[in-house]
């Protein structure tokens, strides 16, 4: 049974999953004016953890991540700011490019990062700049029934037309009139109010029709439309990092809940920041690493994910060199007990081909490690406890270890089907886990030419087995593979 934390609620909630299809989770996904950095990815990460969640349990998960290519302003993140400059708009003039130049390149590196940390690609990745229309027909709707008003070509959400403004972040609009920091426009009726249409002043570079003249869309509207076009008036899971709480996700909630006239988002997720020295990591700040920065310095994408997974999701985490080769150790460690299994599970076979049957193969009497598998699912059942999981998985291949070592009886197949779960569910690539037929069949060859001691062909297939990526070497246990 899944629980997890409502940023909405406040508290913990069981989860129930829809009755009527698939669980419907969008994720806020990048602005894409500059590289995707760290921080950002440790959101994404914790989306694909919880889709990862779902999907182990049997669940099936329509998963809609947008690219934010139009509409995000400088000062979007400052309370209700309207002013200030398009960011894609703005790295478009300074490196003489067009915004779709600039959406495209930025995109690619996302996609890119993505895949490289192995996240489940959304089945839905809807661009802002593709769903104009569906804007617009929002907008008018939200005029037609009086929670939007237009002025001079622009158009505002009228906050005070929504009760539950404010549920989300806590920023109801008695405490927004007396502190926070408002961006004034002079069109707006009151401060607190939020653009969902902007005229477009003389060149600016992204630009459309619509029934208030020639303009472009307000970032959070863009969310609202997409989520209605992708996902219908009404979706499961929302997710995002905690500097969407306000003002975005707030306007989204205000924007799908009055134009659509049912609930929103069931459960709101989201992820605290990655920082650097104390900071967050923004791409405005200019303080972030890349994850070109984190491999040049010998680690590799999947290091980084174990580092994540270290962490609760729901806590802040500094950033550090030390945390990052930690967790370079822990996933040799898994990595490194998945491939002594798969050495005996090669082992094994051979030894059946030739009608051999030693006793403490796959042992049915052995450690199979299948009450540590249902402790790491129910540590991340429980609001996605990875670091609870981690460490379980981290005993667990100590006692495997432990056992080996002590030629104490092991399942075998079951212990390794145990890790592959472990892995699907932590995003570890399966490359590092499951070593490809043909490479199992040239390595068993080889075993075969060392028990003839034709070492020379041994020799040749160890190179063979090199050219194709991986790595073989020789110890008591007999050989053990992995990629290199
Ligand atoms: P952006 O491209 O700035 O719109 O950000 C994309 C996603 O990354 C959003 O969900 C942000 O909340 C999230 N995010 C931005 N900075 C960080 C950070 N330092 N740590 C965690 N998440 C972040
Ligand atoms: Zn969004």
């Amino acid at each position: 049974m899944l629980s997890l934390y409502n940023t909405l609620s406040k508290k913990k909630e069981v989860f129930e999953s829809p009755k009527d299809g698939p669980i419907r989770l969008y994720t806020c996904g990048p602005t894409v004016y500059d590289y995707v950095h760290i921080g950002n990815l440790r959101s994404y990460v914790a989306a694909d953890t919880l889709r990862r969640v779902l999907e182990a349990s049997g669940l099936e998960v329509r998963h809609v991540k947008n690219i934010t290519d139009v509409g995000h302003l400088t000062a979007d993140d400052i309370a209700q700011g309207d002013s200030g400059e398009d960011k894609i708009a703005k790295k478009a003039l300074a490196e003489h490019k067009s915004p779709a130049e600039i959406a495209a390149f930025y995109t690619d590196y996302y996609r890119q990062a993505e895949a490289t940390l192995n996240i489940l690609p959304a089945h839905i990745e809807p661009h802002a700049t593709e769903y104009v229309p569906q804007m617009i027909t929002f907008i008018n709707g939200l005029i037609g029934s009086g929670h939007a008003y237009k002025k001079n070509g622009n158009v505002f959400f009228d906050v005070r037309s929504f009760d539950k403004y404010g549920a989300l972040s806590g920023n109801t609009l008695e405490k927004l009139k007396v502190g926070a920091r408002l961006e004034e426009h002079p069109d707006k009726r009151n401060p607190w109010d939020f653009a969902l249409w902007l005229k477009a002043p003389e060149g600016h570079l992204m630009h459309w029709d619509s029934p208030w003249g020639v303009g472009y869309p307000g970032w959070h509207i863009e969310c609202s439309a997409m989520n209605l076009a992708t996902l219908g008036p009404t979706i499961d899971i929302h997710t995002g990092g905690e500097d969407n709480i306000f003002p975005h996700h707030e306007a989204e909630i205000a924007q799908s809940e009055c134009g659509n006239g049912v609930p929103f988002a069931r459960y709101w997720i989201h992820t605290r920041h990655l920082l650097v020295d104390g900071q967050k990591m923004s791409k405005s700040k200019g303080n972030f690493y890349r994850l070109e920065d984190i491999i040049e310095r010998g680690y590799s994408a999947m290091d980084l994910r174990m580092l994540f997974l270290s962490a609760h999701y729901r806590s802040q985490m500094n950033f550090t060199w030390e945390a990052l080769a930690q967790a370079k150790k822990n996933k040799e460690s898994l990595v490194g007990v998945i491939n002594r299994l798969q050495t005996l599970e090669i082992r094994d076979s051979k030894a059946k081909e030739n009608n051999v049957y030693p006793e403490e193969l796959d042992n049915p009497n052995g450690l199979d490690g299948s009450d540590y598998l249902s402790n790491i699912q129910k540590a991340v059942d429980d609001d996605l406890n990875t670091s609870e999981s981690l460490s379980l998985a981290l005993e667990l291949s100590r006692k495997v270890n432990a056992a080996l070592d002590s030629n104490e009886l092991v399942k075998i197949s079951v212990l390794k089907d145990v890790f592959k779960k472990i892995f699907f569910l932590f995003g570890l690539t399966v490359e590092d886990l499951v070593i490809p037929e043909t490479i199992q069949s040239i390595v068993k060859a080889r075993q075969t030419a060392r028990e003839k001691k034709d070492f020379a062909r041994s020799d040749a297939l160890r190179d063979e087995i090199a050219a194709l990526g991986y790595a073989v070497e020789d110890g008591p246990e007999g050989q053990t593979v992995r990629k290199r």
